[in-house]
């Protein structure tokens, strides 16, 4: 069915009239140009005239243009040059939408809805829609329409009322009197839902115009409506390949924060059937990662960390994270890598990064200058911004650039992220949780060294994980049998799935294979345990007086057990109690924080202190955390400073700094180490000669 011109606009012309859209555009007329779209319902179109609705996502530039011609009419002074009114379609139904993986040559000129997450948005710069021109020698005035990339000039001086109609003039343009318009270029990545079996987000890119650019920022999730068109590849030698673009018409921002996981009533039935399981804690623990043997106490922490506290908004508009942060320091080969990986596709909105990663934007976001902003800057968003509201995996944490460094301890506590460089002034959100994998300062644990000595990063960053799990590879026969047991297994069990339907193989019995590892089967299927999650997030648990209690008392206790002037534990901790307590409430969809709650948190936190900050006497000291000394040290590295400064005005020799220390009870070994901490610090400084000073 094809539809004429005229009839296109009778269409529009009695879809304009109706009350809805005469208000629109009355307000346009009053407000021109501060206004100067009318957002048009699909359904809208769609109720008053099927066909048509169908017609227009096959034809949308002679609809549209049709459309705004119609708007025009309505609307005072639309005569002049470089005056317009937009007529912007959203809410396109279900069959425009397309997977940026999905864009063929078919949809070329077509109307389609395309689901992202913004990666980039270069900054907001003018185009030149009208150019006015007069020519030089008589005056009259010239408008030329602008189009493409290059400007185009008038070819003579022919302006109907009175001009010298001459071909060889030359014309000035007015720079002022022309009219422009704001033009954007973004680009988008598939949601990681869309994203199956690991494979690498596809990427669009879409050019927002007028009225509409500058309202995305990166790390939104939108829904892009617009044209898709091509252009040549900008080759030396001409292409037959082209490009593809968006010519964006509406921006749909997601409306509610797990959109992008439909939940049924049916579904509604089975989560709140789940909860009430009792095994519901074993179950989901069992559901994550089970090819993965063992880490029993990691899994349990990361299922925490997947339903998360809550966040809140105090009285006084000060914000509380409730997302959980937790780093697994790990010798090589643990499986890190791969539980990471596992949780990112598990997790609403998970993104898998590595901390070196090539990416300009790193594991935060960055402004850069490249071939996508033509010359503009761009602002461009990293795997913390890309996982807003979801789950962050990094790996390799410990490899990252010295630019997230500095910056991501600041994007895991307020969790945004500003980046104010060359016009762009942004803040970005990065409201996720961050499940970080590191491996320790010398690759492997060792045991002579104590834990904290050998976490690799810097402490402001390390004090903001909610928990620390350590993970270490120690040949030990039973352990060993069973984790060889278990792969192989998996390894049995993964070839027997391969097989079709029924096949049979002499002397082996493919059905026991598949009963015997039934354990490497997840308790929940992922679609399952992801919708259970993303429900879960409904639910904000309040903590009971009792609750309360068990954390104050671990609290306290703990507190108590400082040695030597230690501060064994700081508030920064006694929010973690409360944000794993509340996961631990929500993973059942409890509406209260309870007893057992509390003490599932208290079990993780001090277990944790106890491996990085314990002295090995069931003391324990934070500092160690907290500023990467401790205590202990920091008083060994004072007695070396009042040492020197007390004895050492003309410098001192090791030996002589040891005869005086060893009155102090410090040993060579301990004098030697607590000199190459002043030193690197450039507390003091050592000559060629091996004479120590103060600086
Ligand atoms: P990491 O990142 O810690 O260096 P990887 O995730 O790359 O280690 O793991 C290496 C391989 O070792 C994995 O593919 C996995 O098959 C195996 N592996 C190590 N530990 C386990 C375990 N506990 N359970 C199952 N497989 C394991
Ligand atoms: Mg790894």
């Amino acid at each position: 069915m094809t539809y004429e011109d005229n009839e296109i606009a009778k269409v529009w012309e009695t879809l304009l009239s109706s009350d809805k859209y005469r208000v629109m555009i009355a307000d346009i007329s009053d407000n021109y140009p501060n206004k100067k779209s009318v957002n048009v319902d699909y359904d809208d179109v769609n109720m008053y005239d099927i066909t048509f609705a169908s017609y227009l996502l096959e034809e949308p530039d002679r609809c549209l243009e049709i459309a705004k011609k119609a708007v025009m009419d309505l609307v005072p002074n639309m005569d002049r040059p470089g005056h317009g009114i937009n007529v912007r379609l959203f809410n396109l139904p279900r069959d425009a939408k397309v997977e940026i993986r999905n864009l063929r040559a078919d949809h070329l000129g077509r109307l389609v809805a395309v689901e992202g997450l913004v990666r980039k948005v270069t900054t907001v710069k003018p185009r030149i829609t009208y150019a006015l021109f007069r020519c030089a020698r008589c005056g009259s005035e010239i408008w030329m329409e602008q189009t493409g990339m290059l400007l185009k000039e008038p070819m003579m001086c022919n302006n109907p009322d009175g001009s010298c109609n001459k071909q060889a003039t030359r014309f000035i343009q007015d720079l002022k009197q022309s009219t422009y318009t704001d033009t954007q270029k973004v680009e988008i990545q598939e949601r990681p839902e869309g994203l199956r079996g690991g494979s690498q987000p596809e990427r669009l890119v879409g050019y927002v115009e007028d009225d509409i650019a500058g309202i995305v920022t990166a790390g939104n999730s939108v829904t892009l409506n617009g044209v898709l068109r091509s252009v040549e590849k900008t080759d030396r030698d001409k292409s037959t390949v082209f490009e593809t673009y968006l010519d964006v018409i509406s921006v749909d921002f997601e409306q509610h924060e797990y959109d992008e996981i439909q939940i049924t009533e049916e579904d509604e039935r089975e989560i709140i059937r789940m909860s009430k399981d009792p095994n519901l804690y074993d179950n989901i623990i069992r559901s994550i990662a089970p090819s993965i043997f063992g880490m029993e106490e990691q899994k349990k922490a990361i299922a925490l960390q997947l339903f998360g506290g809550c966040h809140k908004e105090m009285d006084d508009g000060t914000n509380l994270r409730g997302d959980i942060h937790i780093l697994m320091i790990g010798d090589p080969g643990v499986a890190k890598s791969q539980i990471l990986r596992y949780m990112s596709s598990l997790a609403p909105r998970g993104i898998y990064a590595s901390g070196k990663s090539a990416s300009a934007a790193g594991l935060t976001a960055a402004a850069v200058r490249d071939d996508f902003g033509d010359g503009r800057w761009t602002l461009e968003a990293g795997a913390l911004v890309l996982a807003d509201k979801g789950l962050a995996c990094i790996d390799e944490l410990d490899k990252m650039t010295d630019q997230d460094r500095s910056s991501l301890h600041e994007a895991m506590e307020a969790q945004r992220i500003s980046v104010a460089k060359a016009g762009i002034n942004a803040t970005l959100q990065c409201r996720c949780s961050m499940l970080a994998a590191a491996n320790p300062k010398y690759g492997r644990f060792e045991e002579e060294t104590s834990i904290y000595e050998q976490i690799d990063l810097p402490a402001p960053l390390v004090s903001r994980f909610d928990l620390i799990e350590i993970l270490t590879d120690k040949p030990n026969k039973k352990h060993d049998q069973q984790l060889s047991s278990h792969i192989l297994d998996t390894q049995r069990r993964g070839e027997a799935r391969m097989l079709p339907e029924g096949t049979e193989i002499e002397d082996l019995d493919i059905n026991e294979i598949m009963t015997q590892t039934n354990i490497l089967k997840p308790v929940y299927a992922i679609e399952t345990l992801r919708k259970y999650v993303a429900y879960s997030k409904r639910i904000v648990p309040v903590m009971t007086a009792d609750a309360q209690k068990i954390i104050q008392d671990s609290f306290l206790r703990i507190r108590g057990l400082g040695s030597g002037g230690s501060v064994p534990i700081t508030a920064r901790q006694l929010e973690g109690y409360v944000r794993l307590s509340e996961a631990s409430a929500r993973m059942r969809l409890s509406r209260t924080v309870t007893e057992q709650d509390a003490n599932n948190a208290a079990e993780l936190i001090e277990a944790y202190l106890n491996r990085i900050a314990g002295n090995g006497d069931g003391t324990y000291d934070i500092d160690k955390i907290a500023s990467g000394v401790s205590t202990k040290d920091r008083n060994k590295l004072d007695t070396i400073r009042s040492i020197l400064n007390e004895f050492g005005a003309d410098g001192m020799a090791l030996e002589e700094i040891v005869i005086h220390a060893s009155s102090q009870g410090l040993d060579q070994a301990e004098v030697e180490r607590a000199l190459k901490t002043l030193n690197d610090a450039g507390d003091i400084f050592k000559s060629p000669s091996g004479i120590y000073r103060m600086t």
